[in-house]
């Protein structure tokens, strides 16, 4: 057998996209499958959107674009970024990439290395994580905790920081918990990072509109004094209902000092993907530009699920749910059920039917918990909740 290098030996898995092939798999059989597993809105992408991406290509785009992006995408992800922050970026700092992802690949093996430490939220997005051990360096988790709401805490954070420290990731609204920051602990982290100049930022805002009960989502590019050493990877998956399209940008730093970091990315895109392709670029933009009455509808449909979950969760023997403010997933704690959480999340799916998530899949403190994804239909999360309880209660 061929030896790689050991690097591959620590990647990691989401662990969502191998309970959607069981799930699937087990729906071939022809059992009936409700899937609560997946992290990816249950809406097509609204119609504009794919008509702006057939019009490319009868146009004629099918060419390869600049490493960076299409400057009409850079700038109506700029504009885009001052209407929901307030800050004006310049597009000459804004990235396109295939996904999210790519971005958090960049920014984690551009600071990544054996010796380093780079911190990221436990329970988090598994990737994080992942990437980190890929690097060398160390995985060094932040807490996020039930009885904070699931937001971090801007002082156990500050305090795991070290000499060593390279990168800190954080991300808000959050996957798995759907846990929002509130500002005054943003603000509080920022103060806090002044005394760690040597650290850089990761903000993963691929959530930011995805907010419920008036939450305001804080991007950390509103702290002027952050802006030289952060990141912020945002996207379209989640907001437009566009995760097949593999369509992220980034944010990057400023000032010719740090501008080195975007040649980097910019570099790194050069030889991975070179580009991404011109007519996902087209709906991009027309996802941005145009009208937003889709994603409205997407949200208040988030939002009464959210209730309906909720609410059901709480009603099962042994499961408590805190109300989550953004993103569509509800982390319940089930530690009273006598179950460990992938156990119960395996045993759900092949007895019952309910794809869900178990919540160490998203780091050690997600023991206890599991996540179920509402982007399903409400009718179907109520036949899941029925399952659920029914299972629990035999
Ligand atoms: N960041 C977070 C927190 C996510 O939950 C996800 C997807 O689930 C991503 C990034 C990746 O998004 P993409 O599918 O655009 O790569």
């Amino acid at each position: 057998m061929l030896q790689t290098i050991a690097a591959f030996d620590r990647i990691g898995e989401e662990n969502a996209f191998a309970v959607l092939a069981r799930a699937t798999a087990l729906a071939a059989q022809g059992k009936d499958i409700i899937n609560l597993g997946i992290g990816q809105p249950d809406f097509r992408t609204p119609e504009h959107i794919v008509e702006a991406a057939i019009k490319a290509l009868r146009d004629g785009h099918h060419g390869y674009t600049p490493a960076t992006g299409l400057l009409a995408t850079r700038v109506a992800v700029a504009r885009r970024t001052l209407t929901t922050t307030g800050v004006e970026v310049s597009p000459e700092n804004v990235m396109i990439l295939p996904g999210g992802k790519p971005t958090m690949y960049a920014a984690i093996v551009m600071f990544g290395e054996p010796g380093a430490e780079i911190l990221y939220p436990d329970p988090g997005f598994p990737i994080y994580r992942s990437m980190i051990e890929f690097t060398g360096a160390k995985p060094v988790p932040v807490p996020i905790r039930e009885e904070n709401g699931f937001a971090f805490s801007a002082e156990e954070t500050l305090a795991l920081i070290t000499p060593k420290t390279r990168l800190l990731i954080l991300n808000s609204p959050a996957n798995p918990t759907g846990g929002v920051t509130p500002r005054a602990e943003i603000e509080k982290l920022a103060k806090g990072l002044e005394k760690h100049p040597h650290v850089a930022i990761l903000s993963d805002e691929i959530y930011d509109v995805m907010t419920y009960d008036g939450e305001q989502h804080c991007s950390l590019l509103q702290f002027p004094e952050l802006r030289e050493r952060l990141i912020v990877l945002n996207g379209w998956s989640k907001t437009w209902a566009m995760t097949g399209w593999r369509m992220g940008w980034s944010i990057w730093p400023n000032s010719d000092a740090s501008s080195h970091l975007y040649d980097k990315v910019r570099k790194l895109a050069v030889n991975c993907w070179s580009c991404v392709n011109a007519p996902s670029q087209h709906a991009g933009i027309a996802a941005i530009d145009g009208p937003q009455d889709a994603v409205d509808v997407m949200m208040k449909a988030f939002d009464r699920r959210r209730k309906v979950v909720v609410d059901g969760l709480n009603k099962l023997p042994g499961v408590s749910c805190i109300t989550p403010k953004g993103a569509f997933y509800a982390f319940p704690n089930i530690s009273k059920t006598g179950w460990k959480a992938k156990k119960l999340a395996s045993a759900l799916l092949e007895e019952t039917g309910v794809a869900l998530i178990g919540g160490p899949d998203f780091g050690v403190l997600g023991e206890g918990y599991i996540r179920l994804s509402y982007a399903n239909s409400e009718e179907n999360i109520l036949r899941a909740l029925e399952r659920v309880g029914n299972f629990l209660a035999a």
